[in-house]
């Protein structure tokens, strides 16, 4: 039985240009920092949210998952609102084809009781009976965490820390047949994506609380466990947009980004409807604020594809740019979960001074612009958000590239301390919808999205207007990320902190 690949196989012409007659423009008009800033309104963001649902619900899956009719017609619509703007962008289609998974089936009984269980994206087929169940000390990332009387077993690991293939290939080399791993939230069995193609273990999740009770029962009890998981994959076909101010300096471009599709369990709105619609916002402002004018480096957005299998669509970008092309990105700006509704302020923390994580120079000052904008210019508290690469920045950060960006939080969760500067509610997390099926418009919060589109305006304004004060690029100096030098050098805003509040993806 296998779903034939036509059904989410879409037939459309590879790198696909889409423009208006080409009009003259006037160069370097400053775009008017403020008009531009205060035209980024609720109503807007909102309305393009609620056209992404109807979108997702006028599908059978109701999502927008890459590969599906919803995301296709994601695609068709951001192409459609940039063509309507006449002939200030290029825009571009790149096309990008990869294995989904289309169908699947996860089933557990544990000492004949039957759990919730839930699939990871790639994982491989297995069927197991009686087979004993051992439990992985800590949270499985090291080998020593995974016992000798794995061999045969089913592994049970605990989410977080490292990625699941590592947990999976540790469990295997100690010769266990199948894994469950169980979540690390109270958000449902745990999910995920192992990334691609392997030839690991099976696995399954399960929620914390089913996993917890497991580890104390084999505390002082053997358990046996029977279960079935199997996938469908077919291949997919879908499109990065791209478009491109005509004006502008093309060798010193702001490049601003969002990925367009969602998971398949739901629409997607705020993951990240929420992204798509604030830089779609701001890039139709933006030529509307720039009519008889132009700007003085050109403002690239992209709306990224196949983000949730992986930050496969800004990956084939950047594989597939030349390097003289990637050397000409000044800066990268990412925006993924801009309106959660438990939320918070989060900027990247692009100089490594809360995580000790760092980008290429230029990245510690776009955490500056944004901290400056959000703590000085519109008194707002924000909080840091560790720079893991964990959304579609990481390939550029691979690629030398200095990046930025703004998000309110996904299924980390909130402090009493946050909750201090933000509201919301302590001990939820940021989303508590993250990738279900109620990720809908009514998830957003909608001062947050405002906030979160009108600070993506004033970096448009700021660096679409000049680069002056802002590291240069040197080409040979793009050897990826580094390190910190010191924590030391630690600069915190008032209202910074150190927490990590982000764990999506493959962890
Ligand atoms: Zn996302």
């Amino acid at each position: 039985m296998k779903v034939p690949s036509s059904a989410v196989a879409l037939t459309a012409a590879s790198a696909l240009v889409l423009t208006g007659s080409a009009k003259p423009l006037k160069r370097n008009v400053k775009v008017d920092d403020k008009a531009f800033i205060d035209s980024i309104v609720i109503d807007d963001l909102l309305g393009c949210a609620q056209d992404l649902e109807d979108i997702a619900y006028a599908t059978p899956g109701r999502n927008r998952v890459h590969g599906s009719e919803g995301h296709a017609n994601t695609v068709s619509y951001i192409v459609e609102q940039l063509t309507s703007l006449g002939d200030y962008y290029n825009v571009e289609l790149q096309e990008f084809s990869t294995e989904v998974t289309v169908g699947s089936n996860a089933s557990l009984t544990v000492n004949g009781e039957t759990l919730e269980a839930g699939t990871f994206s790639f994982a491989n087929n297995g069927t197991w009976t009686d087979t004993p169940v051992v439990n992985v000390a800590n949270l499985g990332c090291d080998a020593a965490d995974h016992p000798a009387t794995l061999s045969g077993a089913v592994a049970l690991i605990a989410r977080g820390d490292c990625t699941f293939v590592q947990k999976l290939t540790l469990a295997g080399e100690k010769g266990a047949v199948g894994a469950i791993i169980y979540n690390n939230a109270e958000i449902g069995p745990a999910t995920g994506t192992l990334g691609g193609v392997n030839d690991l273990i099976p696995v399954g999740g399960i929620s914390r609380a089913d996993g917890l009770r497991l580890v104390s029962e084999l505390s002082n009890s053997t358990l046996s466990s029977a279960g079935e998981f199997w996938q469908y994959i077919a291949n997919a076909t879908s499109h990065n947009v791209i478009a491109s101010s005509r004006t502008g300096d093309a060798s010193n471009v702001l490049f601003l980004g969002a990925h367009s599709d969602s998971v398949d369990s739901g629409p997607g709105i705020n993951d990240n409807g929420s992204g798509t619609c604030g830089i779609l916002t701001v890039a139709r402002q933006l030529a509307a604020a720039a009519v008889g004018g132009a700007i003085a480096n050109q403002v690239r957005f992209a709306w990224w594809t196949a983000e949730e299998e992986g930050l496969l669509g800004a990956e084939h970008y950047v594989a597939t740019a030349p390097a003289s092309a990637l050397e000409k990105i000044r800066l990268y700006l990412n925006f993924d979960m801009i309106a959660s509704p438990n939320y918070v302020l989060g900027i990247y923390d692009g100089d490594g001074s809360a995580f000790n994580l760092s980008g290429p120079a230029g990245s510690a000052e776009a955490e500056a612009l944004f901290e400056a904008w959000y703590g000085e210019s519109e008194k707002l508290p924000f909080v840091s958000s560790e720079f893991d690469g964990r959304s579609d920045y990481g390939p550029f950060l691979e690629a030398g590239v200095p990046c930025g960006g703004l998000d309110t939080g996904a299924d980390g969760i909130k402090t009493e301390e946050e909750v201090a500067l933000f509201g919301g509610v302590a001990g939820e997390l940021y989303d508590p919808n993250y990738h279900t099926p109620k990720d809908n418009v009514t998830n957003l919060n909608l001062e947050a999205f405002q906030t979160t589109g009108r600070a993506i305006a004033h970096a448009v304004a700021t660096w679409g207007t000049s680069w002056e004060g802002f590291p240069t690029r040197n080409a040979t100096a793009t050897l990826g990320r580094r390190l910190s030098p010191s924590l030391s050098k630690k600069k915190y805003g008032p209202l910074m902190k150190k927490k990590s509040r982000r764990g999506k993806k493959a962890y």
